[in-house]
C-alpha cells in the first residue's frame, strides 16, 4: 500500500503538472525581476524581460545563476525580501570558499517542510516512527530540515545531531529508533561501532530505514549497507543554497523525486547549455518556483545526473533524478582522464574482499600524475598469506583500470587505519594542489 502526503498534487497528471509549472515560472520570474536588483540587472544584461517567458521552454532564455553569485552578493544581496520578513538564516561552512547565506520567510520554511513531509511519507515513514536525526543541527541545514519534515508527518524526532556515537547507540536502543538520518560514512562508522559492542542492527534494534546523504555514495555502497545491516537505505538530495535536504527516493529506489510544483529541474549539456534527453548524463539546473526570500533562477547546482520524466511505479508523476555520483567540483583529472571518486567506490564495492573505507591519493611524480587507492579488507577476507594480498591488489587494480581506463596503484592497509568520519567523509587527497 503506497502512502502519499498529498495524493492530489503528487499524482497530478503530467500535463497538468506542467501547466502548473508554467504558471508558477512566469510568476517567479516577474517576482524576482521586480524584487531583486541582482536579478533585474542580470536579466537586463541578458536582454530578457519577464514578458518573454510565455511557456516552460522559454526558461532557456533566462540566464543561469551560480554559487559564485551568492558569494559575490554576500550576505544578502540577492534576497527578494527585506530582512525583517525573514524567520531564519542558514550559512554554509565556507570550507570551499566564502560562505553563502540563505534566508527563509515563514512560507519558505513551510514549503521546505512540505517537501520533506512528502519525501519521508514516500519511504514509508509516519506516525509511530522514531527518526534519529544524526545530521548536524545549527547553521548547517541537514538537522533542522529533516526535523521539521518528520514532525509534520507525526513521526517522533530524536535530534541527536552528529557525533557521540556511544550515546547515539544507547538512545537508539532505549527509545526505539526506526529510522536514522546521517551521512553514509557516519552510518558505516555507527555500524562498525555497533558490531564491536556485539549489536546487530537487524536483530537487536528497531532500525529499518536509513536516510543517507550530504555526500555522494554509489549504488554498490547501498547494496553493501542494506545487506550488512538489514535496513533499507534511501538517498536524500538537496543543497544548502536551495534549502538543505529536500528530496528522497521513494520505496522503489529508482531515482529521487523532485517536487515539480516547487522546483523546475533541467539537465543540460555543460558545453552547449542545451537540455540533454531523458536518460543521458548532464548538469543539474534547478529553478525554485515557490521561494520568497531567495528564489534561485536556473541555479547550476554543480552536480551531474540523469533525468527521468516518466511517472514512477509509486504513482507519483514528479520527475526523478538518478543518484548523483559526484559534484562537478569533485571530478579529478588524472593524466588527462576524468575520474569521479564515486566511480572508484562503485568498482571497489563490487569486490567482496574490499571493505567500505578507502582513500584516493593523487600526486605528481617526475611531471607525471599518479593515483593510489588505499583500501581496507573486510575482516573475513583478511589473510596472513602475502600471496593472497598481492593477488587481491592486482585484482582491484585491474578492475579499476577497466572502468577508469587508468592505471592505478592499489595499497592494502590495515583494517581500521583509514580515517572514519562523523560527517562528510574525505575520500581524496590531491597532493598536486596542496
Ligand atoms: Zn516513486
Amino acid at each position: 500500500m503506497i502512502e502519499y502526503w498529498n495524493p492530489q498534487i503528487e499524482r497530478l497528471p503530467s500535463v497538468e503538472l506542467r501547466e502548473l509549472q508554467e504558471e508558477k515560472l512566469k510568476k517567479i520570474v516577474q517576482y524576482v525581476y521586480s524584487h531583486s536588483s541582482f536579478y533585474r540587472k542580470r536579466f537586463d544584461q541578458a536582454g530578457v524581460k519577464p514578458e518573454d517567458i510565455k511557456s516552460l521552454n522559454d526558461v532557456r532564455k533566462l540566464p543561469f545563476t551560480y554559487k559564485q553569485d551568492l558569494r559575490d552578493t554576500y550576505p544578502t544581496g540577492m534576497f527578494c525580501v527585506p530582512n525583517e520578513r525573514l524567520v531564519r538564516f542558514h550559512v554554509s561552512s565556507g570550507t570551499t570558499g566564502k560562505p553563502t547565506v540563505v534566508g527563509y520567510t515563514k512560507n519558505d520554511i513551510n514549503e521546505w517542510t512540505k517537501s520533506l513531509a512528502r519525501a519521508l511519507t514516500s519511504i514509508g515513514l509516519g506516525r509511530g516512527d522514531v527518526l534519529q536525526v544524526s545530521y548536524g543541527y545549527g547553521l548547517f541545514t541537514g538537522g533542522l530540515g529533516l526535523h521539521y519534515g518528520a514532525e509534520e508527518i507525526g513521526s517522533t524526532v530524536l535530534p541527536t545531531s552528529a557525533g557521540n556515537t556511544e550515546r547515539q547507540m544507547e538512545l537508539m536502543d532505549d527509545l526505539g529508533t526506526t529510522a536514522i538520518a546521517c551521512t553514509p560514512s557516519y552510518f558505516l562508522f555507527l555500524n562498525e561501532a555497533a558490531k564491536k559492542e556485539g549489536i546487530d542492527f537487524q536483530k537487536d534494534t528497531n532500525l529499518r530505514v536509513g536516510i543517507l546523504g550530504a555526500e555522494p555514495w554509489s549504488e554498490e555502497m547501498r547494496k553493501r549497507i542494506e545487506e550488512s545491516t538489514g535496513i533499507k537505505a534511501y538517498d536524500v538530495f538537496g543543497t544548502s543554497e536551495l534549502s538543505g535536504p529536500l528530496f528522497t527516493e521513494c520505496v522503489y529506489q529508482e531515482g529521487i523525486h523532485i517536487w515539480a510544483d516547487q522546483f523546475l529541474v533541467e539537465v543540460i549539456d555543460s558545453d552547449t547549455g542545451e537540455p540533454v534527453p531523458d536518460g543521458e548524463r548532464g548538469e543539474l539546473v534547478i529553478t525554485t518556483l515557490s521561494k520568497e526570500a531567495l528564489p534561485l533562477i536556473r541555479y547550476k547546482v554543480g552536480d551531474t545526473t540523469i533525468l527521468n520524466s516518466e511517472p514512477c511505479q509509486c504513482g507519483r508523476t514528479h520527475p526523478r533524478i538518478m543518484r548523483i555520483l559526484g559534484r562537478v567540483d569533485d571530478m579529478l583529472v588524472v593524466r588527462g582522464i576524468n575520474v569521479f571518486p564515486g566511480q572508484v567506490e562503485s568498482v571497489l564495492m563490487k569486490i567482496p574482499e574490499v571493505g567500505e573505507h578507502f582513500m584516493i591519493i593523487v600526486d605528481r611524480v617526475n611531471e607525471m600524475d599518479t593515483m593510489t587507492v588505499q583500501i581496507e579488507m573486510t575482516d573475513a577476507a583478511f589473510s596472513d598469506r602475502v600471496n593472497d594480498m598481492i593477488s587481491l591488489e592486482k585484482k582491484v587494480a585491474s578492475s579499476l583500470k577497466s572502468i577508469l581506463n587508468l592505471s592505478v596503484n592499489v595499497e592494502l592497509v590495515e583494517h581500521g587505519s583509514l580515517p572514519r568520519s562523523i560527517g562528510k567523509s574525505k575520500k581524496v587527497i590531491d597532493k598536486r594542489v596542496l
